[in-house]
């Protein structure tokens, strides 16, 4: 099939199932012309590792001439003038941008249900929700409104929706993955990371939009090699079993699922060890305290002056403040207020200060379990997807369900979530989480799952 086909069958698929499901909140006008000129390249003899793969990708990574909302009022006209380094990346190898799919607003949220746009259904079943913050990406996927897809990762949003529409999602190590582009929520935590049906189609974006940029500082000077380590074996390696991870709290599914990967690995030669974390009860307020304190810095920039909505008012200051109250959703006014206060003057040594510590110690704590072992195996999720509403009245609640997600980006690892079975007709899935740097291992476990 020709990348005009292929786009064409896509759009005909999102036109159909689009409005059941909400993943995307714009269709890219362009694609189809986009994809005639990926034809007319390959007619030239260009060899591209993408040619004519559509992709979508979450609203808070910026296209040229394509609206990113964040799924926020405050940007709901915003047009960048620029792409991110993967959309170029992605652009260069081929690839055609289907659309920009929905998200929890500055992908605040782990439901995606706190969107300008409204909610987005899990495509296993509709009253259900697809997970958060990349929902749309994950639903999209999962229902073919695209064959893989972008998404973002500031303590889960990648891997938990993954977990919950039974595709695979994966977050890199910290600077694997340029975040220029990618619109900030908590800089030290956010990475782009990407979903697929496969484990080789992850392998295959990874290797495309992976690798080092001089236009973010924090890119490091590593070459992705993810199609490569599908071919490695897995005999020998070690897995842990994260104790705390496994106590209590999951439903019977997500154990199960635990226990299959497990028997699988152990079929292939892979030895089963038992690792503690014992700051992993930490990791969640550590994680809320320095993503909500990032986020009150990063997101000071909309207000209504440049690029965002604006509201009317007497003066600049009475402009600004109506601007992000009108522009602002409740969830992310609420983690500006938390993290306003958690870095003003008085609090900061008893509030920032001692998540930094708590941050520190979660990281010396995987290096022990790394001592003992390869990778490290958690369930991705503690349940499978809930249900619609049942969590936006209480965000305590909506929180609770992230803890073995927060931990990996707070120590800065790769982590990657792969599906494992199910429970009730719903998908369950289990995390692997690598050493810094060691991202492409998960790949090789994984592809010898599949
Ligand atoms: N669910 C987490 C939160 O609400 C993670 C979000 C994300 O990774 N972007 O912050």
């Amino acid at each position: 099939m020709s990348p005009v086909e292929v786009t064409r069958r896509y759009l005909e698929r999102v036109t159909d199932l689009n409005p059941k499901l909400n993943a995307y909140i714009t269709i890219n006008p362009e694609a189809l012309s986009e994809a005639e000129a990926v034809a007319e390249r390959m007619r030239q003899g260009e060899a591209l590792p993408l040619a004519g793969v559509p992709v979508a990708v979450k609203d808070n990574i910026v296209t040229r001439g394509l609206r990113t909302t964040c799924a926020s009022k405050s940007l709901e006209r915003f047009v960048p003038p620029y792409d991110a380094t993967v959309i170029q990346r992605l652009r260069e190898a081929g690839a055609v941008i289907l659309g920009k799919t929905n998200l929890d607003e500055f992908a605040m949220g782990s439901s995606c249900e706190y969107s300008h746009f409204g909610a987005t259904r899990n495509p296993w079943d509709l009253e259900r929700v697809p997970g958060g913050s990349s929902g749309g990406s994950a639903a999209a996927v999962a229902a073919d409104l695209a064959p893989v897809a972008l998404g973002s990762d500031t303590g889960g949003s990648v891997r938990q929706p993954a977990a919950f529409t039974g595709v695979l999602g994966f977050k890199p190590t910290y600077g694997r993955v340029s975040r220029y582009g990618l619109v900030a929520f908590a800089s030290s935590l956010d990475q782009i990371g990407p979903f697929a049906r496969s484990t080789r189609d992850l392998a295959l974006l990874m290797d495309v939009i992976a690798g080092p940029d001089p236009r973010d500082a924090t890119s490091l000077e590593v070459p992705p090699r993810f199609v490569e380590a599908l071919e490695a074996r897995v005999e020998g390696l070690t897995i842990g079993m994260v104790k705390e991870a496994l106590e209590a709290g999951n439903t019977p599914g997500v154990l199960e699922a635990v226990e299959r990967f497990r028997t699988v690995m152990e079929g292939l030669g892979v030895r089963f060890v038992e690792v503690s974390l014992p700051s992993l009860e930490y990791a969640l307020a550590a994680y809320y305290l320095v993503a909500t304190s990032e986020a009150s810095s990063n997101l000071a920039r909309y207000d209504g002056t440049l690029f965002s909505y604006r509201s009317e008012g007497e003066d600049l200051v009475e402009v600004m403040m109506r601007s992000r109250a009108e522009g602002f959703g409740p969830e992310v006014r609420r983690r500006v207020l938390m993290g306003t206060f958690a870095l003003s003057s008085g609090y900061y040594d008893a509030y920032y200060g001692k998540a930094l510590k708590a941050r520190r110690r979660i990281y010396q704590d995987f290096e022990a379990a790394f001592a003992q072992a390869d990778v490290l195996l958690t369930p991705t999720s503690p349940t499978p997807a809930f249900k619609l509403g049942e969590k936006t009245q209480d965000p305590l609640a909506m929180y609770l369900s992230d803890t073995n997600t927060v931990a990996v980006n707070l120590a800065g690892l790769p982590g990657l979530s792969l599906p494992a079975g199910n429970e009730d007709g719903l998908p369950v899935a289990v995390q692997l989480i690598g050493r810094a740097l060691e991202d492409e291992r998960l790949f090789t476990l994984s592809m010898a799952f599949e």
